[in-house]
């Protein structure tokens, strides 16, 4: 078993797949049970690091696997997947129906956000997934993991409108995707992540609400790993997310450039404060795309006043 993979109890490996060529960026997890299940892919460059990660648990085949949302970074190497395992089956929310099959419009519509190349550089280009090889979600749904083992799919927007988290009740594992937030590696809060177009904080405290009410043992993030104290978590994520609105808020009207400087250097403080070490502080100023989350709040402010 390669160094970055952890094992967990009930079989849930977690996966780094050195996302960007970084570790600690981009976990997928393989929930190895009697009927076993991938939980996200990662982006296309990811793929050979999965794949290398799973032939090291002895794992040469992979049937099924469950996407949180049609983010790029979760679901670039979907594509990838589906053309190395031909049997293989993707759990998706209904718009990968839509998208996958063929990802120009999603790849032209991300690359307005992030250009062209530094997607190819970054994440690299993906590939198209057949309809016949994506089964769409509905909320509350039921994947089979075998031997009585369940996984319930939970509709939940607020980060994106495609999202689903996954609900494992026999290991007490919530599969977050990137409803929480980011939790990078020696963290013990959450730095909230809130994209355009479709952040907006009602539909994400309903879900982290509803969330909150299950039976948990176990955070599974994608940006990064399993973090225990799940109700502590979600408390700290909703904190964090009504600042960073006040503060975003508060800055009115100046240009994104000067509200970059603005919220880096109020978050570094911020951690400073709390005593973080420096590495983990730069960790997460250095990962946290500040423009997007910048876009992302303005955008779900504007909304809120022009309803
Ligand atoms: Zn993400």
């Amino acid at each position: 078993m390669k160094q970055d993979i952890i094992k967990f109890d009930n079989n849930i490996y977690q996966i780094d797949v050195f996302m960007e060529n970084k570790p600690g960026r981009m976990s997928c997890y393989y929930i190895d049970s009697a009927n076993p299940l991938l939980v996200e892919v990662g982006p296309s460059n990811s793929f050979p690091y999965l794949v290398s990660s799973l032939e090291s648990i002895g794992i040469s085949e992979v049937n099924r696997s469950a996407m949180t949302h049609l983010h790029l970074d979760h679901i670039g190497g979907i594509g990838h997947l589906v053309e190395k395992y031909k049997e293989h089956f993707v759990y998706i929310h209904e718009l990968g129906i839509k998208h996958l099959p063929n990802p120009e419009r999603l790849w032209k519509a991300v690359s307005e956000v992030y250009t062209e190349e530094w997607l190819s550089t970054n994440w690299g280009k993906i590939k198209p997934t057949p309809v016949k090889n994506i089964h769409s979600l509905k909320d509350k749904e039921l994947i089979n993991l075998g031997n009585g083992r369940k996984l319930e799919a939970i509709y939940g927007p607020g980060h994106a409108k495609h999202h689903y988290t996954f609900y494992d009740e026999y290991s007490k594992t919530l599969f977050m995707g990137d409803t929480l937030g980011l939790i990078y590696p020696h963290g013990n809060f959450v730095q909230p992540n809130l994209p355009p177009p479709d952040f907006n904080k009602e539909l994400l405290f309903n879900t982290l609400d509803e969330l909150n009410k299950l039976d948990l043992k176990y955070l599974a993030l994608a940006h990064f790993g399993m973090h225990e104290n799940p109700y502590k978590l979600i408390e700290n994520a909703k904190e964090n997310i009504e600042e960073w609105l006040i503060f975003i808020n508060n800055l009115n009207d100046i240009s994104e450039e000067s509200a970059l400087v603005s919220i880096k250097s109020w978050v570094r403080g911020n951690y400073e404060f709390l005593n973080i070490d420096e590495s983990t502080i730069n960790n997460y100023i250095n990962n946290a795309n500040f423009e997007m989350q910048i876009k992302g709040i303005r955008n779900y402010l504007f909304n809120k006043k022009n309803p």
